[in-house]
């Protein structure tokens, strides 16, 4: 389990109780530079 990350994305199959993501490790990309937070996104997520 990646340990402390906190995910709120609980559409994902690896996202678990208490706001915990349970993939091994994730991977995080952006399209851009990203200059703030909401430029990143998670490419390890997968739609349950
Ligand atoms: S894989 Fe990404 S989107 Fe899915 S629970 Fe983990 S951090 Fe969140």
């Amino acid at each position: 389990m990646a340990k402390d990350v906190l995910c709120e994305v609980n559409s994902c199959r690896h996202w678990d109780n208490g706001n915990k993501c349970s993939a091994e490790r994730i991977y995080i990309t952006s399209t851009m530079k990203a200059s703030t937070s909401t430029e990143t996104d998670c490419k390890t997520f997968e739609v349950k």
